[in-house]
């Protein structure tokens, strides 16, 4: 029995105190604010463990029982395969490639395997809620390719999927991408079908934000009606930094390639691994809970902040994050992100749909429960955030040095990565 060597802290403490200081540094942050970030997550130790290990020293270029380094039959190989038939089994996907450092790298593999330099995109404009990713000018997939957007209606805040089929039948896109940053709703994966195959376009969802959701059943599959899914594994997922892509069969050469040589040399299989114990910790009956738990925490926060005379875009929730406006409340979005993170609460400033401010600024937050719902915090708790957030927002500096205390007693009840007197 050979005894498991893995990351030593102690050694990095001794070696290194400044980057160790750094690590607990930042565990004390996470431990001891309210994480509210909507693309964040706790992973669990033994994701950590998996991504921590050995395997970070093996090259594996290529893919299992086809590589082009020696050495990889005994675990990488086992591994990766693990991994991506766990991936196909959880989200009954005919093909998947576990590979991807990142969602910008597995939506750029997405489109070095359906796109030539030139060719036109259809995608969700950033300010509405899309990625970076999906076409904004600075972005190689700007600068790349000839982008129409869509986004949502100024009345509702909804995606009209009218207005899709419209700018698609205009622009004859390549390539039509579903997928957002910020948006609260479903998607109707079965219009952007249609959509596609009218104009003959692929289909891409790009499902970063919700590929959890979908996991736990708390959300509609993209996968039957999609060409190609990409998504992240770090986000409500709560699997370790890096991405997959999934596909039809039709797809997957193209993709495999895509992946490697296309834009990728060799595979980070320590953060493979830790995509296998994440897809083996998402099937489960206390991951279904977890998820049904992001959105009912989601609703109740966002009901929590009209109580407050709060302008929640679109009225309200479907997913694990709201977007809501805080210039009534007397602040921008930089404003009352810097104010609550004085109070302890960590979340983001963002563009609200036809946003007048610029996005340094912005005129709202976006919230999101994947964090508080792995604590195991329920709905019950998020009348208290939203009453914290509002204070943070609103109140005076002693206002907030107030919340900063009732912050550290709630997160203190739901510990993350207990300490052993916990
Ligand atoms: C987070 C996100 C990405 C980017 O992922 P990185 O790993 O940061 O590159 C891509 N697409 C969408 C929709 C995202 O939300």
């Amino acid at each position: 029995m050979t005894t498991f060597w893995g990351p030593d802290f102690e050694e990095l403490r001794a070696l290194d105190p400044e980057v160790a200081d750094g690590l607990l540094t930042e565990l004390d942050r996470q431990r001891s604010k309210l994480q509210l970030i909507a693309s964040e997550n706790f992973a669990s130790p033994a994701v950590l463990a998996a991504q921590g290990s050995v395997l970070t020293n093996k090259y594996a270029e290529g893919y299992p029982g086809r590589r082009y380094y020696g050495g990889c039959g005994e675990a990488v190989d086992p591994i990766e395969q693990l991994a991506i038939d766990r991936a196909k089994a959880l989200f009954g996907a005919e093909h998947a490639n576990v590979q991807p450092h990142s969602g910008a790298s597995a939506n750029l593999a997405a489109f070095l395997a359906v796109l030539e330099p030139g060719d036109p995109i259809l995608a969700m404009s950033l300010p509405h809620g899309g990625h970076l990713s999906h076409g904004m000018k600075l972005n190689l997939s700007g600068r790349w390719f000839d982008v129409a957007s869509y986004g949502v209606r100024e009345d509702t805040h909804l995606i009209d999927m009218d207005e899709v089929r419209a700018k698609a039948l205009a622009h004859r896109p390549k390539l039509i991408i579903a997928g957002w940053s910020a948006y609260q709703h479903h998607l109707d994966f079965a219009a952007f079908r249609a959509i596609a195959d009218e104009v003959g376009a692929v289909l891409l969802c790009d499902a970063s934000h919700f590929v959890g959701l979908v996991a736990g059943g708390a959300h509609p599959s993209p996968v039957p009606y999609c060409d190609i899914v990409t998504f992240t594994t770090h986000k409500a997922l709560r699997g370790p930094r890096g991405a997959m892509i999934l596909c039809k069969e039709e797809w997957a050469k193209e993709i495999d390639r895509a992946v490697f040589p296309g834009s990728q040399g060799g595979p980070l299989e320590h953060v493979i691994a830790a995509k296998a114990v994440a897809l083996k910790e998402a099937d489960t009956p206390e991951f279904r809970a977890y998820a049904q738990r992001i959105v009912d925490d989601a609703s109740a926060l966002a009901d929590g902040l009209v109580e407050r005379g709060y302008r929640v875009i679109s009225g309200g929730t479907e997913t694990h994050l709201l977007l809501a406006d805080v210039t009534t409340k007397g602040a921008t979005g930089a404003e009352a992100e810097a104010r609550c993170d004085a109070a302890g609460i960590v979340l983001n400033k963002n563009a609200i749909p036809f946003d007048p401010l610029p996005p340094a600024k912005a005129s709202g937050i976006r919230v999101g429960t994947p964090c508080v719902a792995t604590q195991g915090m329920g709905t019950g708790e998020m009348a208290t955030v939203a009453d914290l957030i509002d204070r943070a927002i609103t109140g005076t500096d002693d206002d907030r040095t107030a919340v900063r205390g009732e912050v550290g007693e709630l997160v203190g009840r739901f510990p993350v990565y207990p300490r052993p007197t916990d």
